[in-house]
């Protein structure tokens, strides 16, 4: 980015809105990844569509974020803008007797399913341990422990590729499995609202503490990860076909297949973007020899690899 166009920013947003040469390890959960031009925390949607038509003006690239716990940014960083849509827009209002809660795309997951659960409404206690935010788990339609973000929502607050913005229903946003029509129309999350039901709040509660309990036994919390690298094929688990293939603890540099989650790779040692990438490769070569079957990335990478 060239300084006129820090400068345009700067001019446009208040400075604590704005940072500028951010490591990537500040805004990923993989915890690495090379230096981000600009970082732009929106307040709203006039602050998206705004840094957006800038961006666009200037000519330098821009992409959106949320959490960044499903992203891996590359060691030569990101040259644009990252509009990291967080908790500047996260505000939530519960409806109880509707059984609904509507809330801006930059909450935390975990912040809603317990809200959720305070005022006893059941639906979101799957998404509890999901480290994202609402706008990142409708573009991916996050989901765990048999459920989906598509189950619940009823519909999504989006503005779209042309600067309109537009309330698309659950049927409108093309959910699938790990994906919506997002990454096709470039339609960015502004809020969600939440069709939940009612239920005992003791009830959400043992099966949040349950969904807890699963992945602390089951997943590497303690090492820095995206989650499942791969997304699942077909009906069958990723992680099955690694496992079986012999890969868990497969490393390259810093980075390894983790030991206790098999789809999970982990950011053992300082681990560059490039050693999980080249692992992601290797692991993705592997169980196509051995199985015939072509794994995709759940990640998103960002910058050049
Ligand atoms: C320890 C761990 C456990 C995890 N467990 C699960 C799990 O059980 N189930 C699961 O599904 N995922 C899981 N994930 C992955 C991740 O948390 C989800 O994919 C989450 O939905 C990503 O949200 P985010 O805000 O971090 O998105 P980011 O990583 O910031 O972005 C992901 C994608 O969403 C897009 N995006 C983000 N915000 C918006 C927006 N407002 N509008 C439009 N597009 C947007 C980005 O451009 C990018 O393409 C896990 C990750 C970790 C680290």
């Amino acid at each position: 980015m060239k300084r006129t166009e820090a400068e345009i920013l700067r001019r446009n947003f208040p400075a604590e809105t704005l940072s500028f040469n951010e490591p990537a390890s500040k805004h990923t959960s993989f915890k690495t990844g090379g230096n981000i031009a600009a970082v732009f925390l929106p307040r709203g949607a006039e602050d998206i569509k705004a840094a957006v038509d800038i961006a666009e003006d200037c000519g330098f690239p821009w992409y959106v974020s949320g959490y960044g716990s499903n992203l891996l940014i590359s060691d030569a960083g990101f040259g644009g803008l990252l509009i990291k849509i967080a908790q500047n827009i996260g505000n939530m209002t519960v409806n109880e007797n509707k059984g609904e809660i509507v809330t801006g795309a930059g909450q935390a997951l975990p912040r809603l399913s317990r809200l959720a659960r305070d005022n006893g409404l059941s639906g979101l206690e799957f998404a509890c341990g999901i480290p994202g935010s609402v706008g990142g788990a409708v573009f991916m339609n996050a989901g765990a422990c048999g459920g989906e973000i598509k189950d619940v929502v009823l519909e999504a607050r989006v503005l779209q590729k042309d600067g309109k913005i537009e309330v698309l229903r659950t049927s409108a946003l093309g959910f699938g499995y790990r994906r919506s029509i997002l990454s096709e129309s470039g339609g960015l999350v502004l809020a969600a609202r939440f069709a939940l039901k009612k239920a005992d709040k003791d009830d959400i509660s043992r099966r949040m503490e349950d969904f807890s309990k699963k992945r602390e036994e089951t997943q590497p919390m303690d090492k820095p990860s995206a989650g499942s690298a791969f997304k699942r094929a077909g009906d069958t688990p990723a992680a099955m076909l690694i496992d079986k293939a012999g890969l868990k603890g497969l490393r390259f540099g810093g980075a390894a297949v983790s030991e206790k989650h098999a789809g999970f790779i982990v950011n053992d040692s300082n681990a560059s973007a490039a050693d999980i990438y080249a692992l992601m490769a290797e692991v993705k070569k592997r169980v196509a020899d051995r199985f015939g079957v072509e794994l995709e990335p759940e990640v998103r990478f960002l910058g050049k690899f």
